[in-house]
C-alpha cells in the first residue's frame, strides 16, 4: 500500500478516530449487511457444518501434501500448453510478469480482483514500463481512479458510499449529467471497462482455487470480469499463491457451496468459471474489418506464477500454517465488532485486511509487518465460527502478539519492572500490557489492600499517572476490589450444601469473581446448592486470560499449568468444574489446548461447563426449577447480552432456556461483541471504538421494546461496558435465579 500508515500509538489513536468518522458508517452498514446474510445462509443450508468440515480436511491434505501437488499441477498445466513459473518472492513473480509483457509488446493490460497480484505490487511494476493497466473489478475499478487502498478482501471500495462514486465518476470523466443509481454507475462502468478489454494485450487474473489433477483454474466473481479478462486477449497470465491448489476437481465442491454464502450471504456467486488454459476457441479479433474476425488459435499464451513469498516457511511454522488454509473470504472481517467499526484501512496491512490479515502480512512480511493492527484483533472468536475453513484466527493473531512483544527493544527502566512482575515475558514487553496480563496479581493485592487500592483507582491523579504511564483510559471506571474474596467467604461461612447432594461441583474462582464481582460467585454457589449440588470452592488461581489477551503466551502457559494441578485431582474426585466467566470456559476448552498436554486439556475440557449450561444440564436431569428464583411481579422482562467467547461455544441457548424456565420473559441482543472485550475497551488508544462498537448494543437495549428490561450479560466485560453505555444497571443472570435473591454486583 503506498498509504502512509501511522507508527505511533497516538498516531493509531488518532487514525482509528478519522476513520470512525469518515468511513465508519459506510463500512458497518456494508460489512454487517454480508454478516447478516452469512448468518442466513449458514442457517439455511442444510449441511453447513459438513462442508466446513470437509473445506478444512481437503485443505488440511492439500497443504500437508503442497511439494507433491506443486509438482503434478506444474506437469499437468504443462502437458495442457501453458507454462509454470514458480516465484520465490514478490520482485521474482513481479519481474516474470513484466518480462512476458515485454515479449509480448503489451501496451495495455487488463486485471480481475487478484490479492496476490496486489502483494507482489503487480500494477507498480508494469505501469513503471509504460503498461496501461486497469482494473475490471468494479470496486477495483473506482479505487484505481479513486487513487486509494483496497479496505476489504472481497469489497475492497466498501468504504465508499455511492454518492462518492457518482461524484468521483462525475469528476474523472467530466461528465455533464451526474449519474445517479447503482444501475447507471455500474453500466457507465461497463461499457468503459469493456472498450478496455478488447483493447488489451494481456488478462491478468488470480485464482480462487488451482486443480492438481486438471490443471483448472476455479474463479469465483461477482461480475463475470474474470472470465473476460482470461480469454479475451489471446494471452492470459495467472497469478496465484501456491496455498491455492487442491489435488482435484472434485475437491472444489464444498468451497464452491461455502464461499459465497461465507462471504457475502450469497445462495452462490453470481459467476464461478472452471477453465483450463490455454482455451481452445481462438481469441476474437476485435480490430478485423467488418464484424470481429478470429486470431490464430495457436497464438493463445497462458502463464501461471505460483507464488512462495513467504508460504513455504509459513508451511513449516506449526502457528501460522492454518493461515494457508484460508480462502480469502473476508467472513473474518464481516464478523469482527471491531473491523465493522473502521474497516480495512485501520484493520488490515499493507495488502491483507481483517481478522486473518495478521497471519498474512506476518507470515509474508514478518511480525513486523501486522504490528500497527494486531491489538485490533480482541480475541472475542466470532470469526471462528464464521470461517468456511474453521481458523484458529484469534490464537494466530495471540501467537504474533507475543512474537512482537518478545521482539520489543528493553527500555531504561525495564529490568526494574521485570523483577516487580510475576511474569514469565521479556523486558522491553509495553507497560500497559504487563499490567493487564498480571490483573490477577493485581487483583489479589488489590483486594488484600482494598480500601486504600479503591480509593486510589478513584482519585483523579492516580487516574491521570495510570493513562500516561499504562494508557488506562481514565474516562473508564475501574474495578473494585472486594476485601474478602469468594473464596474466604465460602471457606468461612457455616455449611449450607445440600443434604444429600446428586452431584458434585467446583465453582471456579476466576479473577473477576473471586475479588471483584463476588456477589456473582456467591449467587453462582446459592444456586447451585438449591440444585443438589455439593459445591466446593478452591483457591484454583487464575487461568491465564488476561495474559493470553496480551500475546504472553509464555505466561498464560505458566498460570494454565498451576490450574491444570489444582483442577486435575477435583476431577479425578469426581467433580463437574462450573465456570461464571465465559472467556473463562472459551480458555478451557479451546486455548488450553494449545498450552498444556493433550490429556490433561482434554480433561479439563470435557469436565467444565459454563454455569447456565450446567443448571440446564440440571435442569434437563430433573432438578426442581422451583427451587430457583423467580420474577418478582412486574419485574420478568429482561434484555440479556450473551457474552462474544459464549456464542462461539455455542451456549447462548441455555442461558435463555434457563430464564425462561423461572419465569423471565428475555429479550436478546444480536450484536457479535459488546466492545469492551476484556481489557479492550480500558485502552485510551481504543476508547471511541470499544464506545463505538457498543452504540449497537446500546440502541438495541433503548428500543421501545427493551428500554425498560432489566438488563443482564454474561460477561463481566459486557457488564462494564453496559453500565457505561445504558443509564439503567447491568448484572449477571445469576442474579435473576439465585434463590437466595442475591443482587450484589
Ligand atoms: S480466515 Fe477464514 S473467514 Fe477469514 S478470509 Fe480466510 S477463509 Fe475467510
Amino acid at each position: 500500500m503506498s498509504e502512509e500508515r501511522p507508527r505511533s500509538r497516538a498516531g493509531t489513536a488518532a487514525r482509528l478516530r478519522e476513520l470512525l468518522d469518515t468511513e465508519g458508517a459506510a463500512v458497518e452498514e456494508n460489512v454487517s449487511t454480508f454478516n447478516a446474510g452469512r448468518y442466513r445462509r449458514y442457517a439455511e443450508m442444510d449441511a453447513t457444518e459438513e462442508y466446513r468440515e470437509e473445506a478444512r480436511r481437503i485443505k488440511e491434505e492439500a497443504i500437508e501434501r503442497l511439494p507433491e501437488l506443486v509438482e503434478a499441477l506444474t506437469e499437468q498445466v504443462e502437458e495442457n500448453g501453458g507454462t509454470v513459473y514458480l516465484a520465490d518472492d514478490a520482485a521474482d513473480a513481479r519481474e516474470y510478469v513484466r518480462k512476458v509483457a515485454a515479449d509480448r509488446d503489451a501496451e495495455s493490460v487488463v486485471k480481475s480482483k487478484t490479492m496476490t497480484s496486489e502483494e507482489v505490487h503487480l500494477n507498480a511494476g508494469l505501469e513503471a514500463d509504460g503498461i496501461d493497466v486497469t482494473e475490471t473489478d468494479l470496486a477495483e475499478f473506482v479505487l484505481q481512479l479513486a487513487e486509494e487502498e483496497p479496505s476489504h478482501i472481497v469489497a475492497p471500495a466498501i468504504h465508499k458510499s455511492r454518492s462518492e462514486i457518482a461524484a468521483l465518476f462525475s469528476r474523472t470523466f467530466d461528465l455533464d449529467e451526474p449519474l445517479e443509481t447503482p444501475e447507471e454507475l455500474t453500466r457507465f462502468a461497463r461499457e468503459r471497462l469493456l472498450e478496455r478489454v478488447t483493447e488489451a494485450d494481456i488478462g491478468i487474473t488470480g485464482a480462487n482455487f488451482l486443480t492438481a489433477d486438471t490443471g483448472t483454474l476455479a474463479l469465483v466473481t461477482n461480475e463475470g470480469n474474470a472470465r473476460k479478462c482470461a480469454v479475451t486477449p489471446d494471452t492470459h497470465v495467472a497469478i496465484a499463491g501456491v496455498e491455492k491448489i487442491v489435488p482435484s476437481m472434485a475437491d472444489l465442491a464444498p468451497f464452491l457451496e461455502l464461499i459465497g454464502p461465507a462471504g457475502a450471504g450469497q445462495d452462490i456467486t453470481a459467476y464461478v468459471s472452471l477453465l483450463t488454459p490455454p482455451v481452445e476457441t481462438p481469441a476474437i479479433d476485435f480490430e478485423a474489418p467488418g464484424t470481429a474476425g478470429f486470431g490464430d488459435p495457436d497464438d493463445r499464451e497462458f502463464h501461471l506464477v505460483l507464488l512462495d513469498n513467504g508460504r513455504t516457511a509459513m508451511r513449516e511454522d506449526d502457528d501460522l500454517r492454518e493461515t494457508l488454509y484460508c480462502v480469502r473470504c473476508g467472513a473474518c472481517a464481516n464478523s469482527c465488532a471491531n473491523f465493522q467499526q473502521v474497516g480495512g484501512h485501520a484493520f488490515g496491512g499493507e495488502t491483507y485486511s481483517g481478522g486473518i490479515a495478521t497471519g498474512w502480512e506476518a507470515g509474508i512480511g514478518g511480525p513486523e509487518a501486522a504490528a500497527e493492527f494486531n491489538d485490533l484483533c480482541t480475541g472475542c472468536s466470532r470469526c471462528v465460527d464464521a470461517c468456511p475453513v474453521k481458523i484458529d484466527i484469534p490464537w494466530i493473531n495471540t501467537v504474533v502478539r507475543d512474537r512482537l512483544n518478545r521482539g520489543e527493544e528493553p527500555g531504561r527502566f525495564d529490568f526494574l519492572v521485570e523483577g516487580l512482575t510475576p511474569d514469565a515475558e521479556p523486558a522491553g514487553l509495553d507497560l500497559g500490557k504487563r499490567l493487564f496480563g498480571n490483573f490477577g496479581t493485581l487483583a489479589k493485592w488489590g483486594s488484600r489492600t482494598a480500601p486504600v487500592a479503591n480509593a486510589l483507582a478513584a482519585s483523579s491523579v492516580a487516574r491521570a499517572a495510570l493513562e500516561r504511564v499504562a494508557g488506562v483510559d481514565r474516562r473508564r471506571d475501574l474495578p473494585r476490589f472486594d476485601p474478602e474474596p469468594l473464596t474466604e467467604w465460602f471457606r468461612s461461612r457455616p455449611d449450607a450444601g445440600p443434604a444429600d447432594p446428586t452431584r458434585e461441583a467446583v465453582l471456579y474462582p476466576d479473577v473477576y469473581t473471586n475479588y471483584v464481582a463476588t456477589g456473582r460467585g456467591k449467587a453462582a454457589v446459592r444456586t447451585l446448592e438449591a440444585l443438589g449440588v455439593d459445591v466446593t470452592v478452591p483457591n484454583v488461581g487464575a487461568s491465564g486470560r488476561a495474559p493470553l489477551s496480551q500475546g504472553m503466551v509464555a505466561t498464560a502457559t505458566d498460570r494454565a499449568e498451576t490450574v491444570a494441578d489444582a483442577l486435575s485431582p477435583e476431577i479425578e474426585a469426581g467433580r463437574d468444574v462450573v465456570v461464571v466467566e465465559p472467556s473463562d470456559l472459551a480458555l478451557f476448552r479451546r486455548e488450553y489446548g494449545k498450552l498444556l498436554d493433550d490429556d490433561r486439556a482434554e480433561m479439563i475440557s470435557e469436565h467444565s461447563y459454563e454455569l447456565f449450561e450446567y443448571v440446564f444440564g440440571l435442569l434437563e436431569k430433573g432438578a426442581d426449577p422451583d427451587a430457583l428464583g423467580s420474577p418478582a411481579d412486574g419485574d420478568a422482562e429482561v434484555a440479556y447480552h450473551s457474552h462474544c467467547q459464549q456464542r462461539t461455544l455455542d451456549l447462548e441457548a441455555g442461558t435463555v432456556s434457563v430464564l425462561e424456565t423461572c419465569g423471565y420473559d428475555v429479550e436478546t441482543s444480536d450484536v457479535e461483541c459488546c466492545g469492551m472485550a476484556g481489557s479492550f475497551g480500558y485502552k485510551s488508544d481504543y476508547y471511541e471504538l470499544s464506545m463505538a462498537v457498543g452504540e449497537r448494543l446500546e440502541s438495541q437495549f433503548t428500543e421501545p421494546e427493551t428500554e425498560g428490561r432489566r438488563v443482564v450479560a454474561s460477561g463481566v466485560s459486557c457488564v462494564e461496558q453496559l453500565d457505561s453505555l445504558l443509564e439503567r444497571p447491568a448484572s449477571h443472570p445469576v442474579h435473576l435465579v439465585d434463590p437466595g435473591g442475591g443482587t450484589d454486583p
